[in-house]
């Protein structure tokens, strides 16, 4: 057991319990809220602040559990528990998780050792702000962080379009270049506080309104040196982004079954008529069950860096974007007038699996790394 483990071996919880509380917080707390969180940009704080000390965003994190007892499985049954009720809390559920997996991963342990129990169990709040990285590694975009080596860290400038999850006093992982090398990247943990840095609410969003996205403005913004995750970005995200990416399949496979629900519940009103409809339950069910077994498959090594398994973990993420846009909108279609007001899970549903579809790597870009790495074979 790491010293880290050892220390939060109190808050630790089973899997099994924390699946268990994590449905109770669903039903008592996070329920009452969806539509406000939806139509509103209500941010559910309080319900992230329960998920964390119920255990949420920590069974991935070998640092903060046994290592034998660490079950990425886990922390995406979570996120697909959240997001079957409301996908604006399962995203920022995967921002949480997300902000910890790069400390899991940081090369730098004293800035894992300080941060990360906090930010495991929420009671710091943390985002990521790498689609431009992850878009810039695939070729798809230039890095837009610009940083400039100083005496005991980095000065650093740019934006950052959309950020989720974020506040004043909260904490979110980026990465970014170095001016004057080719190529040499830089992964940072940044301080919201940190002077020269700023949100701004720059957009209003037709769904996911409640995760609190902002632009972040980097005015000579300094970053010390131990808040650096690792000054070999690259190499950070080649070790990251397996489990950056698998864990997003928590929001689709909640999305997904969420949709057959709510086609199952149309069924004694509408089987009549709704058997005539493409992609009828049974037949996403059988389809969410497969590309559910996939990902817990994939979920048991977290840690590989190989490019057969990422090109594996591509797939079974477009399978996934896929598979909700089709649930979503048969979804629809199954819950015919009733699912088109405006207060209807169904109509919800449909709006969160776009979002599905265009959070980085979105559907394009992961044809693309695909059609890449399919080549490279
Ligand atoms: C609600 C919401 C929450 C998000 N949360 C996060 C997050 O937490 N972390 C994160 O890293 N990304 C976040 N994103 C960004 C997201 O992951 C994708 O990058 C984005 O949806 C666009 O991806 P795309 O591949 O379709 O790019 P495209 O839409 O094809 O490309 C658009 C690119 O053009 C630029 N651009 C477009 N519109 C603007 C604008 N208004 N201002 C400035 N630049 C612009 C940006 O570089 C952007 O990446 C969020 C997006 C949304 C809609």
């Amino acid at each position: 057991m790491t010293d880290l483990a050892a220390r939060m071996t109190g808050e630790s919880r089973s899997a099994e319990d924390m699946l268990a509380q994590t449905a109770d917080i669903v039903a008592a707390s996070l329920k009452p809220l969806t539509v406000k969180i939806d139509l509103e940009g209500y941010y559910p704080k309080q319900v992230l602040q329960e998920l964390g000390r119920a255990g949420a965003f920590m069974q991935h994190l070998p640092a903060v559990r046994a290592e034998q007892d660490h079950d990425m499985g886990a922390a995406i049954q979570a996120m697909s528990t959240v997001s079957h009720e409301c996908m604006s809390t399962g995203f920022a559920m995967w921002c949480q998780d997300t902000c910890a997996w790069y400390l899991q991963n940081a090369a730098n342990a004293s800035l894992r050792e300080t941060w990360l129990p906090r930010i495991a169990n929420a009671e710091m709040l943390a985002g990521t702000g790498m689609s431009n990285p992850m878009k810039s590694y695939a070729g798809i975009e230039e890095l837009r962080l610009k940083g400039k080596r100083v005496d005991g860290g980095y000065i650093v400038n740019g934006s950052l379009p959309w950020v989720s999850n974020l506040g004043d006093d909260h904490f979110f992982g980026t990465l970014f270049s170095l001016e004057g090398t080719q190529k040499h990247t830089v992964m940072a943990l940044v301080d919201c506080a940190s002077p020269g840095f700023s949100l701004r609410q720059s957009a209003h969003f037709t769904a996911l309104e409640g995760t609190r996205t902002f632009a972040c403005i980097f005015e000579d913004v300094f970053i010390a040196d131990d808040m650096i995750i690792d000054d070999d970005g690259g190499a950070f995200l080649r070790r990251a982004r397996t489990g950056i990416v698998l864990l997003q399949a928590g929001m689709a496979i909640g999305n997904i079954q969420s949709c057959i629900d709510l086609m199952l519940d149309a069924e004694p009103l509408l089987g009549h008529v709704n058997c005539f409809l493409d992609d009828r339950p049974d037949e996403l069910q059988q389809d969410l069950d497969d590309a559910t077994d996939a990902v817990m498959a994939l979920a048991e090594e977290p840690f590989e860096t190989e490019d057969d398994y990422f090109r594996e973990v591509l797939q079974v993420r477009l399978n996934a974007a896929e598979l909700a846009l089709r649930a979503s909108q048969s979804a629809m279609l199954h819950s015919g007038a009733k699912g088109y007001l405006n207060q209807a899970p169904a109509q919800r549903k449909l709006r969160e699996s776009y979002f599905v579809a265009i959070v980085t790597p979105a559907i394009k870009h992961l044809r693309k790394e695909l059609a890449r790495l399919n080549e490279v074979a």
